[in-house]
C-alpha cells in the first residue's frame, strides 16, 4: 500500500547543483542516495571523506524517515497516528511517543499562531476532497458541514505531564501532511549529522533541510520554481546553509470541478479546498516550522501569510498568487523583508 501521506507537496524547488565533485587537496567526495519514501522521491546528497561512512549515515537516515512514516502517516492503519485518531470521541486519552507528540505541540503552536489556517484536525474534509478527486464530483454541501463537526485544533486536548492526547469531538482525525515531512527531513539530517556527516541535503518532494555548505561553496544552490502559468515571475535562487526550504501550492494536486480548480489544501473555516492559484517558498531553520508555514501561508494568502512568517523568529517566505482580472492574468508577489538575503548570502 502506498504510504504516502506526505502527499501534499509539490517539486518547486530544484537543487541545482554546486559544480565542485572533489576539490584538489582536499579528501571530500560527493555521494548521492535515492529512494522512493513516503510515496514520494526523496533524495539525499552528502559529502564525506570515506565512502563507508556516508553510505552508512544514508542508510541510518532512510531508516529514520521509514520509521517516522510508520508513526505518523494517516494512509497506514496500524500507524500511532491512526491509531490516536480511532480514539476520538471514546473521552480516553491515549499516551504517545516522542516524535507524535512533537509533530503536535508544534501543530498547535501553528494552528494558534496563524488563527487556525493550519489545522491538522482536517483529516475528514482532506478524506472528501479525496474522494471529490477520485470521483470528480464536488463534496455535497451537507457532507462538508458535518465533516467540519469533526474538525478544530482547540479539541485536541495535549497534557504534557502524562505526554497523552485526547481528542474530544468523535469522527476527529488528523493528518499530518502539512507538517510531518519537514519533520523527518530534519530528523534524517539529524542522523547524518550524529554520525559526523552535516555538509549534507536531504530532500523529499522538492522539500529540503541543508547543513554545511558543500566544500568550497556558499551554500547549497536551490532554483525556486516560478508558479506554472504563463507570464509569471521566473525563478529566484537562494544560497542555503543550515536551513530549510519548503513549498506549498495547488500545481500538482488538486481537482478541476466545473471549471473551478480546488486545491489538496483545504480552509478550515470553509471546509473547501482552496481555489487561488498560488506557490509559497518558506526557508527556516528547520524543516517542520517551513513545512507548516507553507502550508499556514497558503491558508492566508500573501498579505496575512507574509505577516505571519514576519512574526515567526528566522523564517522568510516568498508567495506568488496568480489572479484573473477582467479575463488575464495578473500576478501577485510578496515577499517577507529577508527573503532576498538568501539570494544574496554569502
Ligand atoms: P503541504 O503540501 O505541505 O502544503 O501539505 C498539504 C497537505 O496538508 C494536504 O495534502 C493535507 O494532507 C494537509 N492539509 C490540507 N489542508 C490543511 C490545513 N489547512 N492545515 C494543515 N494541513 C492541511
Ligand atoms: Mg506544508
Amino acid at each position: 500500500m502506498a504510504a504516502s501521506l506526505f502527499l501534499g507537496t509539490l517539486v518547486a524547488a530544484a537543487w541545482v547543483g554546486a559544480g565542485c565533485a572533489t576539490r584538489p587537496g582536499l579528501s571530500w567526495q560527493r555521494y548521492e542516495f535515492e529512494r522512493p519514501q513516503m510515496g514520494l522521491p526523496f533524495r539525499i546528497v552528502l559529502y564525506a571523506t570515506d565512502g563507508q561512512v556516508a553510505t552508512n549515515a544514508a542508510e541510518a537516515a532512510w531508516k529514520r524517515i521509514a520509521e517516522l512514516n510508520s508513526i505518523l502517516s494517516d494512509y497506514e492503519e496500524q500507524s500511532e497516528l491512526s491509531r490516536l485518531s480511532r480514539t476520538a470521541g471514546s473521552g480516553r486519552s491515549v499516551a504517545i511517543g516522542p516524535d507524535l507528540w512533537r509533530v503536535l505541540i508544534r501543530s498547535e503552536e501553528m494552528a494558534r499562531a496563524s488563527g487556525g489556517a493550519f489545522d491538522v484536525t482536517v483529516g475528514p474534509l482532506v478524506q472528501l476532497w479525496r474522494r471529490a478527486r477520485r470521483q470528480r464530483v464536488l463534496p455535497e454541501p451537507d457532507r462538508i458541514t458535518a465533516a467540519r463537526a469533526a474538525v478544530g485544533w482547540r479539541r485536541v486536548e495535549l497534557r504534557p505531564r502524562t505526554r497523552s492526547v485526547r481528542l474530544v469531538a468523535p469522527g476527529m482525525r488528523l493528518d499530518l501532511g502539512g507538517i510531518a515531512k519537514g519533520y523527518a527531513l530534519d530528523e534524517a539530517f539529524a542522523v547524518l549529522r550524529h554520525q559526523g556527516v552535516a555538509r549534507a541535503l536531504v530532500s523529499g518532494g522538492g522539500d529540503m533541510v541543508v547543513g554545511e555548505a558543500p566544500p568550497g561553496e556558499r551554500g547549497w544552490k536551490v532554483a525556486v520554481a516560478p508558479l506554472d502559468a504563463p507570464g509569471a515571475p521566473p525563478a529566484r535562487t537562494v544560497w542555503l546553509r543550515w536551513a530549510s526550504l519548503c513549498t506549498s501550492g495547488d500545481l500538482f494536486q488538486h481537482v478541476e470541478i466545473g471549471g473551478v480548480r480546488y486545491s489538496h489544501i483545504i480552509d478550515p473555516r470553509t471546509g473547501v479546498g482552496l481555489t487561488d492559484h498560488s506557490l509559497v517558498t518558506v526557508i527556516a531553520r528547520r524543516g517542520i516550522t517551513a513545512d507548516a508555514l507553507a502550508t499556514a501561508a497558503s491558508v492566508l494568502g500573501p498579505v496575512a501569510g507574509i505577516r505571519l512568517v514576519e512574526r515567526t523568529p528566522r523564517a522568510e517566505a516568498l508567495v506568488v498568487r496568480s489572479v484573473e482580472s477582467a479575463g488575464k492574468l495578473q500576478f501577485e508577489m510578496a515577499e517577507t523583508r529577508g527573503f532576498r538575503g538568501w539570494e544574496l548570502r554569502r
